[in-house]
């Protein structure tokens, strides 16, 4: 028996296998906290559940469309105009499980081995192993904290060659936080104008989570020049804390969309027909609540970085946007040797994390703070002993 060559060149995601280990754990009787997986804490608005019943109850437990349900393939239309200003018709949206679902088809539709997919580092795991897994390659762009971890435009333009395919974006970023700006994109828009054979994968999912005042900007909105070869991707996993419904909306061009919809059919089929209608009532109910959840993670923000910085040798900046920071440790590698021994030693401690390594960073760790307040207290409680 073997395993193909295709898997054998990815590797397992870092963020659910260490949420994995912490439920393995826990069920083995350990007292762990998880901050390990980016999941709010939130119970999934009331009218969506309602929504999610009368739906089952109304028996629409069977097959949809492919690409979603016409409904939700509208609702979805009016979510990329209201809340990121994309203009796009219901024809050119597609509904997967989950965004990761949308990423994943769109790559596998478009690269292959010998293409090259540009990716601003720290990324979220799953952007590099879906490239590798077409047999494309990654070219990492590498950020800090002193740039903001954004790239410049400069950067991008030294990075293109005439194999780059893709540029991937994630604003408000996962794992740094990292916020781009309206003119930032639109100087990103100006070198991409020149490279006309580059696609641009735009994730927006935190687009609700930002901390600084202003609009949410996005390169489709903000480089309409670009909108036709720009895949925008959302879904309210994260703003509606719905990650067990796994809804993923993305909008491009009609050529792509077709293309994730023809690898879908192959794929999962249509995403759950009870979460599709949930997704409805989530798009198209009261948003309102969405503010005062930004409010709280700005809060359990504030409190985490305070507390993490008091920590000797660690140090972590304040995100601007999503609810992750990432924290450098390296003035412990010398006791840990890397960031992997680091995060295994602060799970013998009860607090799951995933080392910086996992997202192309290094010496350090991402804590997700989308957790109630009392639990993060007593996580960076756990974490500050567990180092001194
Ligand atoms: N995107 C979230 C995270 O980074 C969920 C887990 C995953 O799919 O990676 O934690």
């Amino acid at each position: 028996m073997k395993l193909s060559q295709t898997l054998t060149r990815i590797a397992p995601s870092s963020t659910t296998a260490m949420t994995d280990r912490a439920f393995e754990l826990r069920a083995a009787g350990k007292d762990i906290i998880s901050l390990s997986v980016g999941e709010p804490d939130f119970a999934t608005p009331d009218h969506v559940i309602t929504a999610t019943k009368a739906a089952l109850d109304a028996g629409e437990t069977k097959y949809t469309a492919v690409s979603g349900t016409q409904r939700l393939r509208e609702a979805a239309a009016l979510h990329f105009r209201r809340d990121l200003g994309i203009e796009v018709p219901p024809g050119q949206v597609i509904v997967s499980a989950g965004g990761k679902q949308a990423i994943f088809h769109a790559l596998v539709a478009t690269l292959d081995p010998g293409d090259e997919v540009l990716i601003p580092a720290p990324w979220w795991v799953s952007y590099p192993e879906i490239v590798r897994f077409t047999g494309a390659a990654v070219v990492p762009l590498e950020t800090t904290p002193t740039s903001g971890y954004r790239i410049s435009a400069a950067q991008l333009e030294a990075a293109i060659t005439p194999s780059t395919r893709w540029l991937l974006l994630n604003s408000p970023g996962n794992p740094t936080g990292a916020v781009y700006s309206a003119a930032e994109l639109r100087a990103l828009g100006a070198v991409l104008a020149r490279h006309p054979q580059i696609m641009v994968m735009s994730d927006d999912i935190y687009a609700p989570l930002r901390y600084q005042p202003g609009r949410h900007a996005t390169i489709a909105a903000e480089c309409p020049d670009l909108a036709q070869r720009v895949l925008t991707v959302s879904g309210l996993s994260k703003s509606h804390a719905m990650t067990g419904f796994r809804i993923g909306l993305a909008a491009g061009p009609e050529w792509l969309v077709k293309a994730m919809g023809k690898l879908q059919s192959h794929s999962s089929g249509n995403p759950c027909s009870i979460s599709q209608a949930a997704a409805v009532a989530a798009l198209e109910g009261p948003q309102d609540f969405l503010a005062d959840w930004c409010a709280i993670m700005r809060r359990r923000r504030d409190m985490v970085v305070a507390a993490v910085n008091a920590i000797p040798g660690l140090s972590a900046p304040v995100p601007d946007g999503a609810f992750y920071i990432m924290v450098d440790a390296s003035a412990h590698m010398p006791r840990f040797g890397d960031d992997q021994a680091l995060c295994l030693h602060l799970l013998d401690h009860g607090v799951a994390l995933v080392p910086a390594s996992a997202f192309g960073g290094r010496d350090g760790f991402r804590i997700s703070f989308a957790a109630a307040d009392a639990v993060l207290e007593e996580a960076v409680r756990r974490i500050a002993g567990a180092l001194a």
